[in-house]
């Protein structure tokens, strides 16, 4: 796929818009996994693994595959991360992004391209197979470059209410030595007219972190309620792309790791095979 993608961020692919949304015309491929909203208990070695996962910032796209890519053994990329990583080498794109991310905008579809397929080929090169894609695609456009290329096998979209999601944003931390993620925010939200309530526990870091933890620059409240509004505007439409190609898997997150991680892999059909892995190990 890195290859293709290469070509796609290098010319015809980015010049052929209108291409891009006459997806009426396209024969909709039903995911293989996917059974009337379910996954199917296919052994999880036979799986082609090609997810994508879907949801507003901070709802927890990149914990869930993060631990699904460790359990599944194919990497997780999130093109956030190569957006901060890029951020973070001062090359030349740097400045240009810095702008456009601290204000909670998203960066260029060829940017964002061209990041992902760099990030593909290196992968392709250690051997890397599979991937569970997190953060991307975030417009129809992109989801149309990635369809043209390859087959999604599955589209997870977690979802939580939206008081939760700027809350668990404003309380993410990272710790700049090992990298680890933490949160330390106090979820309880009361259940109200036929909605759930919704507590969850922070997520605290050991003591030898605690000194290091940082904050995303664009986790503040403005540039957060920011990004909400663009995914509600240009991300959510593929949620109805991925649903009419009966690809989309919808996920309401329970609580916190504890109680939503057995449930997605249970609504993943993957329990048992987090049994036998751990069995094995
Ligand atoms: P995230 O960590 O996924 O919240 O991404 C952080 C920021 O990187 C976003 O607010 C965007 O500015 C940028 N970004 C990440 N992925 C994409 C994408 N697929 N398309 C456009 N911009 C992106």
């Amino acid at each position: 796929m890195a290859r293709v993608l290469r070509v796609a961020r290098s010319s015809s692919l980015f010049g052929l818009g209108s291409r891009f949304y006459s997806t009426s015309a396209e024969v909709s491929h039903a995911s293989p996994f996917l059974h009337g909203g379910r996954a199917s208990r296919v052994l999880a070695k036979d799986r082609n693994v090609q997810w994508v996962f879907l949801g507003c910032p901070g709802v927890g796209k990149g914990t869930y595959a993060s631990r699904l890519s460790t359990l599944l053994g194919v990497p997780h990329i999130a093109t956030g991360d190569l957006v901060r990583e890029e951020l973070a080498s001062s090359g030349p794109l740097s400045r240009q992004l810095s702008e456009i991310v601290n204000q909670g905008k998203l960066v260029s579809d060829e940017i964002i391209v061209n990041l992902l397929s760099k990030r593909l080929e290196a992968g392709e090169a250690k051997g890397e197979s599979g991937f569970i894609l997190d953060g991307f695609p975030r417009t129809m456009r992109q989801a149309e470059i990635l369809g043209d290329v390859t087959d999604i096998d599955l589209v997870v979209n977690l979802k939580l209410p939206e008081e939760v999601l700027v809350d668990k944003c404003l309380g993410r931390r990272t710790c700049n030595q090992c990298g680890k993620g933490f949160n330390v925010a106090h979820i309880n939200l009361k259940g109200e007219n036929g909605k759930p309530a919704i507590s969850m526990d922070p997520l605290l870091p050991p003591p030898q972190c605690m000194s290091k933890l940082i904050t995303r620059a664009d986790d503040t409240e403005e540039v957060v309620k920011a990004r909400l509004r663009i995914y509600n505007e240009t991300s959510q439409p593929l949620e109805e792309y991925y649903r009419s190609k009966g690809k989309l898997m919808e996920f309401d997150l329970p609580g916190g790791i504890p109680e939503s991680w057995p449930r997605l892999l249970e609504a993943l059909r993957l329990d048992d095979y987090e049994e036998k892995q751990s069995v094995a190990a």
